[in-house]
């Protein structure tokens, strides 16, 4: 089809991620549909999409899983692109084939580029060919012989971490710190492995302590080229789930993230990869360790888009067009910085999920401050999906600044009728640990446990 012909983008997915791909598409001229589940009919968001239609029940399993429902609600509107946005169905291989034999887009990767990223071991192996630095550790599943994997776990020294080549979403892993937790740790992530994602096979890597989660953003076009955008840092989060995220890590030598970043670029080439991408990293004692790569937009990406002034998902449309990206690597610069807080429907003290109506709403601004949300006032907060419910970023010309901004914003925002961690949000953005940066990914859980102990 040639490029003038696709006019139409189906989203795949819902709330905040869906009406950024709506914003994005409008902005490039583009028609755009939205699929919706029968919980998020009437909602606000929806009104700016040119048409929706909906694609099943409230049930995720029934609606933005169902891929034949999917696929089906997108042809009907005769979408020539799909944005999967993230979760979801974004990074299924198969839903990309479904999408593909149905004679349309996915906006992502082809549907062998995201199976070979998504299983972790021949990820790993293909950043190891490209030159990219990995956790020590073999690029091969483990053997199923215990004195085979104890010989491994020597070579690579206690503590090992062992994880499900399928794995994801923080499951799928266990320590151990010495060879009599190793057999037992072997077994049950083996069986959780095959219980999770139906896929047996097992890895093993150095287990590092205080690591931060420092990743980098990609975007490459099916011309060849594959530019990096600057780097971020997650490491505040709790039980994997990243609550403040930044742009750019800080107090990391910027000569070694750039050589990092032009890795990540280059395998992106090798592997064939088109679209926006993630590779995640540990880093600890001044190296990268690779973990896995994302093959789909984050929801982390505005504070890149801050900090580079691109829109990145107006780039990953173009980019599935066909389009070749308009700059080189030089013309990608960041200035200042930014920071994200995810504001999720939950009790800010118990971390309970909280759904239900907001009845008011304050969302703050002024300058350098972005919010990206699909709520309103009168919205509801469904029980049926993932409680964020909106992303505050605050650009800065320096962290500093950036810092002092979210908090302003913090302070200001308000959203009554649910229970939301914007009280949780105001106290660790005056955190002494965060305010200094650099805190690994172990750190925010710290806090709250000191923060518990004091409150008993
Ligand atoms: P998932 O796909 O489930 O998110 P990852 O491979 O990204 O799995 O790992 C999730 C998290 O587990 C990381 O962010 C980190 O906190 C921890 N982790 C993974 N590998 C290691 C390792 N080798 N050493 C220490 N922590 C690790």
């Amino acid at each position: 089809m040639s490029e003038a012909n696709i006019q139409t983008v189906f989203v795949a997915n819902r709330g905040e991620i869906a009406l950024r791909i709506i914003r994005a598409s409008r902005r490039l001229g583009l028609r755009v549909v939205c699929g919706f589940s029968e919980a998020d009919r009437g909602s606000p968001y929806l009104s700016l999409a040119d048409e929706t239609i909906c694609i099943g029940p409230a049930p995720a399993a029934k609606s933005y899983l169902n891929i034949p429902a999917v696929v089906r609600a997108a042809q009907l509107s005769g979408a020539d692109l799909i944005h999967p946005g993230y979760g979801f169905l974004s990074e299924n291989a198969d839903f990309a084939e479904a999408v593909q034999a149905a004679g349309m887009t996915l906006i992502g990767p082809n549907a062998d580029v995201m199976r070979r990223m998504g299983d972790k071991v021949e990820a790993k192996a293909a950043m190891i060919a490209a030159g990219v630095p990995c956790v020590p550790g073999p690029d091969s599943v483990l053997p199923d012989d215990v004195a085979e994997i104890s010989r491994i776990a020597e070579e690579i020294g206690y503590p090992v971490i062992l994880k499900a080549a399928g794995g994801g979403g923080g499951r799928g892993m266990r320590i151990a710190r010495a060879q009599a937790e190793l057999a037992q740790a072997y077994m049950l992530t083996r069986q959780e492995a095959q219980r999770f994602f139906g896929n047996p096979d097992i890895y093993m890597e150095k287990f590092l302590e205080r690591p931060r989660h420092v990743e980098i953003q990609v975007m490459a076009d099916s011309h060849g080229q594959a530019l990096w955008l600057g780097d971020r840092d997650c490491s505040m989060q709790r039980r994997h789930q990243k609550l403040i995220e930044e742009a750019p890590a800080p107090g990391i030598d910027r000569v070694l993230i750039a050589e990092i970043g032009a890795r990540c670029a280059q395998s992106c080439v090798e592997i064939g990869y088109v679209g926006a991408g993630t590779f995640e990293f540990l880093y600890e004692d001044g190296e990268f360790y690779f973990i896995e790569m994302n093959t789909r937009i984050q929801v982390e990406h505005p504070v890149t888009e801050m900090v580079t002034g691109l829109d990145i998902v107006a780039l990953q449309i173009d980019v599935a067009r066909g389009g070749k990206l308009a700059m080189a690597q030089r013309d990608v610069r960041t200035e200042g910085h930014a920071v994200e807080c995810r504001i999720n429907a939950e009790d800010p003290l118990t971390f309970a999920p909280n759904p239900g109506r907001v009845s008011a709403l304050h969302i703050p601004g002024g300058p350098g401050v972005r919010v990206d949300t699909h709520m309103a006032a009168g919205a509801e907060v469904s029980a049926s999906y993932d409680s964020m419910i909106a992303k505050v970023i605050a650009f800065g010309a320096d962290r500093t600044e950036a810092i002092a901004r979210a908090r302003s914003a913090l302070a200001e925002m308000r959203i009554e009728g649910i229970k939301t961690n914007i009280p949780l949000h105001r106290e660790l953005l005056v955190e002494e640990g965060f305010a200094e940066g650099g805190v690994s990914i172990h750190h925010l859980e710290h806090w709250l446990k000191a923060r518990e102990v004091e409150n008993v």
